[in-house]
């Protein structure tokens, strides 16, 4: 088998972990790489701590998942728990913080990746940066854009783990949406996911934009998802944060259907209705401001209630308390791909075998953000890359032992 030419393209989580899986089965793998460095969108998820996965229980963690059903066998086979056990054998230890996350100790991905990329050099995986991937040879072999040319490359099977569309500046351009496209892959339409979305704010608002609104609950109605205790700061261009990047798939959905949409929050999840409503009942004479403080209404959150509500009626418990309680967004847009964590849409699950295997191209594999799944921040979406590159060089082991045909 060690003859065999494996090709992975693309230095990110996806592709790097199934150049790990390969060499530790013995395979010559070669990665190729646009960008001069590997893994930078790696890195730059590290910055503000490296969410690298979740510790919540697998059903509820496999729940997170849109296409949850066809991700579940590759969560199960590269869970969690697997993903720090690998992460150990690195000798990098992780935590579990205290909303469940889970993290390397020393936060950032800089570390892990340093000993990830010495282990697989002493493996003999060799990469190759610098070497943008054009499509593919009349014949089948990779073609790419080099320093030194342009150059070809025949091999046994590929994987392609190209990214989303996002941050292109970091390598992952979406480019290959057109290749693959041409060869009658079915792809879905790259889409900013765990993004910010736009919104307008009346002049009163600004001196509270950047802030943070903390403990909120959100939902979109009809959809299945809910999110409790979680925050979200509103910005000029809208609001961001992880209550709207955990909503960014049914308000993206009805963005695309109706042209906006309403995003629902509860200010104050923790107290009942009836309960906000007998606190802001005054016996004495008491400021509005002050009650709505004791309530627990400041800040921002204050300050929303008075762009929404009519002066006269901010002495009404009972109006006060039902804006609080549902509170509307009406939201006309998304932030631009460029901007956004991640992205929705890509190769599209009927496109592929189960070993994720393209149809239209045997012994061409892809994996990682580049497929049709989406998920929340959270390290939901690290995981999914992980646990799609094992499975795509299994099943790369699986053609080349014979225990597969390509068709
Ligand atoms: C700011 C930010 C913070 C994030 N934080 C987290 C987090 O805390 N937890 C979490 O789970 N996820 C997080 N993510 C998401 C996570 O980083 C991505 O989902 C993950 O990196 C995707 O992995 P991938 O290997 O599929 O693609 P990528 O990481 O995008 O890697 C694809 C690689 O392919 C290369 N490539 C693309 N096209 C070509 C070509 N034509 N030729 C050659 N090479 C090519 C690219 O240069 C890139 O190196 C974050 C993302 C961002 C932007």
């Amino acid at each position: 088998m060690k003859s065999q030419k494996i090709a992975i393209v693309g230095a990110g989580p996806a592709g790097l972990m199934a150049a790990d899986i390969l060499s530790a089965a013995g395979m010559s793998v070669d990665v190729f790489e646009s960008k001069p460095s590997v893994g930078r969108k790696f890195l730059m998820a590290g910055k503000g701590g490296l969410n690298i996965t979740h510790s919540e229980p697998m059903d509820d963690f496999i729940r997170r998942y849109d296409h949850s059903e066809w991700l579940k066998p590759m969560i199960e086979a590269f869970d969690p728990n697997a993903i720090r056990v690998w992460m150990k054998s690195l000798g990098v230890d992780s935590f579990i913080g205290s909303s469940g996350r889970v993290f390397p100790t020393e936060m950032k991905a800089a570390p892990l990746l340093r000993r990830w990329l010495s282990s697989l050099k002493k493996r003999g995986v060799r990469v190759h940066c610098r070497h943008y991937w054009t499509g593919f040879s009349d014949e089948g072999d990779l073609r790419f854009t080099t320093p030194e040319g342009e150059k070809t490359v025949a091999t046994d099977a590929t994987i392609l783990a190209l990214g989303g569309g996002s941050w292109a500046s970091l390598g992952s351009d979406g480019a290959w949406v057109t290749i693959l496209a041409r060869r009658g892959v079915n792809i879905s339409p790259l889409l900013p996911s765990n993004c910010g979305f736009k919104a307008t704010w009346s002049p009163f608002l600004q001196p509270h934009l950047g802030k943070p609104l903390k403990n909120i609950s959100g939902w979109v109605e009809g959809a299945e998802e809910s999110i409790s205790s979680s925050e979200a700061v509103l910005t000029t261009y809208g609001i961001e944060g992880g209550l709207v990047y955990a909503l960014s798939r049914p308000l993206r959905e009805e963005i695309i259907s109706e042209g906006s949409a309403t995003l629902y929050l509860d200010l104050l999840p923790h107290i009942t209705e009836n309960a906000l409503i007998s606190r802001l009942t005054s016996s004495g004479k008491q400021s509005c401001d002050n009650l709505w403080r004791k309530a627990g209404l400041e800040g921002v959150k204050a300050a929303l209630l008075r762009e929404a509500l009519p002066k006269e009626k901010w002495h009404d418990p009972l109006s006060v308390a039902a804006y609080v309680k549902k509170y509307p967004i009406t939201l006309y847009g998304m932030q631009p791909i460029e901007e956004a964590i991640s992205t929705a849409g890509g190769v599209m699950r009927e496109a592929l075998n189960e070993d994720l295997m393209l149809h239209a191209m045997p012994n061409v594999f892809c994996a990682g953000e580049m497929l049709d799944w989406d998920a929340p921040t959270g390290g939901y979406l690290l995981s999914g890359c992980f646990a799609s590159g094992v499975f795509a060089a299994k099943g790369v082991l699986k053609i080349l032992s014979g225990e597969k045909r390509s068709c």
